[in-house]
């Protein structure tokens, strides 16, 4: 992706994030369209006085909001139903089972809101760890349906930051057989450097995304941001 794609220059309603303005981007890279309300939700969860409950409450809001486009993305067959007035409704179901892949730890807060929109998705798991020396992505485990290769797949993660885990997430599913189409990446949070590269490597995956960020800091949080998201969103930085 180059700087004409993401246009740091269109602000008008955004402030915070960056507009998809290429259309053969727009085509693999999904934002929100960044309503007041989502905005309004995101200035919930970017406030570092949020408090824990708010912190969880609001993020779930905009996860249903990012599931609802990842879902629209997915293959449907034609399903005509019988309405009670005796009429056919021409509807649609999905064409091949939905799977979720949480990438573990932050991507288990994503599984919740899946489970109550779609209660048979199946939800793998991955856990991959970033060394805090290298800041390179180790692999320590997985649980994934036998016949994930045949599912289409959400992979949830909140924060898209340098794409290292992202690139060890997709890659495992690719060992598992799942095609590169097959994949919709949810993420609360990019950065331009991690939508990058994943798409340098994978060019078919679709990304679904609430917010582009303007970069990263030397410390690899994305900036403006919103700290660490699991740290913030499990409890975990907080004393009892
Ligand atoms: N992970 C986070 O939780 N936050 C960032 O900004 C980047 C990675």
């Amino acid at each position: 992706m180059t700087d004409t794609a993401i246009d740091p220059t269109v602000t008008a309603r955004t402030v915070t994030t960056r507009t998809v303005t290429d259309p053969a981007v727009a085509d693999r890279l999904h934002l929100l369209p960044q309503t007041n309300r989502l905005r309004a939700l995101h200035t919930v969860i970017r406030d570092r006085d949020a408090s824990r409950a708010d912190f969880v409450q609001t993020s779930a809001q905009i996860f249903r909001q990012l599931l609802d486009t990842a879902l629209d993305l997915l293959p449907v067959v034609p399903t005509p139903v019988r309405t009670p007035v005796g009429q056919t409704y021409h509807g649609l179901r999905p064409a091949a089972p939905v799977c979720g892949v949480s990438i573990a730890r932050a991507g288990e807060s994503m599984e919740g809101e899946l489970r109550a929109m779609l209660p048979q998705t199946r939800i793998g798991k991955i856990l991959i760890q970033r060394d805090k020396t290298t800041k390179l992505p180790h692999f320590h485990y997985a649980a994934l349906p036998p016949d994930i290769a045949t599912s289409q797949v959400l992979l949830l993660d909140p924060m898209l930051a340098t794409g290292g885990t992202a690139l060890a997430a997709l890659g495992l599913l690719r060992e598992y057989g799942v095609f590169e189409e097959d994949i919709v990446f949810v993420t609360l949070l990019s950065s331009p450097e991690g939508i990058s590269a994943v798409h340098a490597r994978y060019p078919r995956v679709r990304i679904v995304t609430s917010a582009i960020e303007e970069r990263l800091n030397a410390d690899a949080y994305m900036v403006p941001g919103i700290g660490d998201f699991g740290d913030r969103y499990f409890g975990t930085d907080q004393p009892r």
